[in-house]
């Protein structure tokens, strides 16, 4: 499953390709993508994209003139974007890339919007668990309430995230997971940021101390954007859309290193479950 970084990239990426074009025809491969909507193509004929937002994971498409149509996209586990240009230069993002996915329309393109330009944006998802769906003003209202903030954001309250994680009589990795108290922290962030702020995944997050919270603040926003930089993190082939793999696999220190020495103190790596998912600390200095 992409994490937040990577739908960023794709976000930052298709921002550049996309805005600014008019649709011209929505081509719907399989309903199920579209929930559905018998009606998309006559919703979206005309319309001029003006913005793609994010939240969480989730992309919103935004039109020109229009303040309560939207489309939301989820990539989930196998959705990708690909943008076919012009001069027919296919770049995409999602994961799982295949060069069977770019031939397009291909197996798996579940929609296409044609644009004016004689340019066209396909979504592929093989599991067919992504989406792409209209929405109004109020369902988006509706699902950025289920999100807190991110710690990637430029406004990210570390003072109100020290004395709020610390109320939490969950586990610390529980705590961070949770995207309704801060937005975006994956399994794979969550561990490096623990990792980086020496606290143990296990810890409750009550008995965590100021001192601590506050690192786990700073590393919790530094380990997104430093993945977000390098386009995401490539264990799944990610591809982003300026066609080239994210590489933040390279910067992991704890995520999927058990068994390997942790650089900081040279104890060995452990994987562990915790809050229900495959966890990796190192028992040597994350107290
Ligand atoms: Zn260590």
């Amino acid at each position: 499953m992409p994490e937040l970084p990577e739908v960023e990239t794709v976000r930052m990426q298709l921002r550049h390709k996309v805005i600014g074009k008019t649709i011209d025809r929505v081509e719907v491969f399989h309903s199920k993508t579209v929930v559905f909507d018998d009606q998309i193509e006559e919703k979206l004929r005309g319309k001029t994209l003006a913005d793609i937002d994010r939240i969480g994971k989730l992309l919103i498409f935004s039109f020109v003139g229009e303040n309560n149509l939207f489309l939301l996209a989820h990539l989930k586990m196998t959705g990708q974007f690909f943008y076919v240009g012009k001069d027919r230069r296919v770049v995409g993002g999602g994961h799982s890339a295949t060069v069977a996915d770019r031939t397009l329309p291909g197996r798996h393109t579940r929609i296409a919007f044609h644009f004016t330009d004689g340019t066209t944006l396909f979504f592929n998802d093989m599991r067919l668990f992504g989406y792409t769906k209209i929405a109004s003003a109020e369902e988006v209202e509706r699902a950025r309430a289920c999100f807190g903030p991110e710690p990637i954001a430029l406004d990210f309250d570390c003072e109100w995230f020290v004395g709020k994680v610390r109320a939490r009589k969950t586990s610390i990795k529980a705590a961070l997971l949770d995207q309704s108290f801060i937005a975006g922290l994956g399994n794979i962030y969550v561990d490096e940021a623990l990792w980086r702020a020496q606290v143990r995944p296990t810890r409750r997050a009550d008995r965590v101390t100021k001192k601590e919270a506050a690192a786990l603040c700073a590393a919790a926003g530094d380990v997104m954007k430093e993945s977000i930089a390098v386009g995401g993190t490539t264990f799944q082939h990610f591809v982003d859309t300026g066609g080239e793999n994210g590489n933040f696999t390279d910067h992991l220190k704890v995520f999927g290193q058990h068994g390997k020495t942790c650089e900081r103190c040279g104890a060995t790596i452990k994987k562990i479950r915790c809050a229900g998912r495959g966890t990796h600390y190192c028992p040597g200095c994350q107290k």
